[in-house]
């Protein structure tokens, strides 16, 4: 077995929606792709929270498949063109005239597709007054249904969030998104240790 040569990820986004955004990066000059190959969508995937181990191990055992293969081009397409919405939305409220984005037509359109139902299933950490709670399963049984997953979070990102906060760090050649979740709104950086100690050199370099 090769050694991946990537880092880990970069789960800074405070949304799986901006992390699915963040799965390209350069963090020190070199850029990195951690979708790069179906067997990548899945491991990322998992790694997101956005699949459990169990739903994709399925289509683990032929990663080749042509459907794995067609879902993990649509998804690295969904990514780019949620990437140019965020672009232009990001540092403002939405409004309901942003109903009229293709993105969120094609958001919808995909929510539409995915198999869904609800389920009485015992509470994880029971509690006295709800042992039992109602659960909602969006289940994956074809690769098509991966971007379903994708496309809940993003619908969840473009509800409930306040787009006055969600950024670009600033790093200078930095491509990272964050919600920007911090009591004053003064995030600035993906992370400190990959572009705020930058920063801060620079600075120090300057005086
Ligand atoms: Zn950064």
């Amino acid at each position: 077995m090769t050694q991946d040569p990537r880092p880990a990820p970069f789960f800074i986004g405070e949304s799986p929606a901006l992390d699915v955004l963040n799965s390209v990066a350069m963090p020190r000059s070199v850029l990195y792709d951690w979708l790069d190959t179906p067997a990548d969508l899945l491991d990322w995937l998992v790694a997101a929270g956005l699949a459990q181990d169990h739903e994709v191990a399925p289509f683990r055992t032929d990663p080749a498949t042509p459907e794995l293969a067609q879902a993990h081009q649509d998804i690295r397409a969904f990514r780019e063109r949620f990437r140019a919405f965020i672009e232009g939305v990001s540092g403002r409220e939405l409004t309901q005239a942003d109903m009229g984005h293709p993105m969120i037509g094609e958001i919808n359109a995909i929510l539409m597709r995915g198999t869904r139902f609800l389920q009485i299933e015992a509470t994880a950490e029971p509690d006295a007054t709800r042992p039992l709670s109602l659960a909602d399963r969006h289940p994956i049984t074809t690769p098509g249904d991966l971007i379903v997953r994708l496309a809940t979070v993003a619908a969840r990102l473009i509800t409930e969030a306040n787009f006055h906060y969600v950024r670009n760090c600033e790093g200078p050649s930095c491509t990272l998104y964050f919600l920007d979740i911090s009591k004053n709104h003064k995030r600035r950086w993906c992370a400190m240790e990959v572009c705020g100690n930058r920063a801060k050199a620079a600075a120090y370099r300057n005086r």
